[in-house]
């Protein structure tokens, strides 16, 4: 399934090019052209899913082998320090491109850049409201 208005079907689908690092029958992996690091990469199925709740379970366990797998690869042969797996879901997560994509970002100790957060504080009452909220208990 392709959906003919999305840029990440045609550059996964190889109508338009790009640095491609990696291809098989279900993904294709691509520097991204604005990179958070040297070798931040992309992982695009071939087919059209707009998020990880839209991916089929087996695509999405084949997408983390394959981050596994060529993580290892770009940490050795870029000489990375550390490696950080990005993946974001809807626009107020960040999500621009709405093709499912999985970040491959390999760090290096002096490459100036933070992925993060502010981290809360929330009491041990609002972490347990909270569990129970999600658990559905
Ligand atoms: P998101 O913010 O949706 O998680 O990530 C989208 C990513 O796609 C961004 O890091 C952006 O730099 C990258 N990107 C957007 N358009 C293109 C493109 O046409 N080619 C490549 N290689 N990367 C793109
Ligand atoms: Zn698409």
């Amino acid at each position: 399934m392709k959906d003919d208005n999305c840029i990440f079907c045609k550059i996964a689908n190889g109508q338009i090019p790009s640095a491609t690092i990696y291809e098989d029958e279900a993904f294709r992996v691509i520097l991204d052209l604005g990179p958070a690091a040297k070798g931040h990469a992309l992982i695009l199925p071939k087919d059209h899913y707009p998020n990880l709740f839209e991916l089929p379970d087996d695509t999405a366990a084949a997408a983390m082998k394959l981050a596994k797998k060529l993580g290892a690869k770009m940490k050795e042969n870029l000489g990375a320090d550390g490696f950080n797996l990005v993946q974001n879901n809807g626009e107020c997560a960040g999500q621009t491109v709405f093709h499912f994509h999985l970040h491959l970002i390999p760090r290096y100790e002096d490459d100036g850049q933070k992925i993060g957060w502010k981290p809360g504080k929330p009491s041990s009452e609002e972490l347990e409201e909270t569990r129970k909220i999600i658990t559905g208990e």
